[in-house]
């Protein structure tokens, strides 16, 4: 999609993805803090795998369960805010500016004619 500034019809435009940082870091945030329950339930199913191997296999497995959990759920929060904000930024905020007039506009107004 080629984005055009509404005002003077220059293409040089700068996107500014201020709702799409703020909702990623939010959305990693919650998606740890999910993911850290999750972790829970992991390391407690590590553990049980693990045990097969004796205490060591134990904790290692509590571990490698518990920290599958977190990472996963940070990453998939991430993605999700991220998608979030690029909604927001694209619909709600000024999201983009003009390098050629300092014009800033959303996608919703009238830039794509
Ligand atoms: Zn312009």
């Amino acid at each position: 999609m080629i984005m055009q500034c509404p005002q003077c019809r220059s293409i040089r435009i700068k996107a500014h993805h201020t709702a799409r940082k703020l909702c990623a870091s939010v959305g990693t945030v919650a998606g740890t803090a999910s993911g850290i329950a999750a972790a829970t339930s992991g390391a407690r199913t590590g553990m049980v795998i693990g045990g097969f191997a004796g205490p060591a296999g134990s904790v290692m497995g509590g571990i490698a369960g518990a920290l599958l959990g977190g990472l996963v759920g940070g990453v998939a929060g991430g993605s999700a805010g991220a998608a979030l904000g690029d909604f927001v930024d694209e619909t709600i905020l000024d999201a983009f500016e003009c390098q050629e007039c300092a014009h800033t506009f959303s996608v919703d107004t009238d830039t794509i004619s």
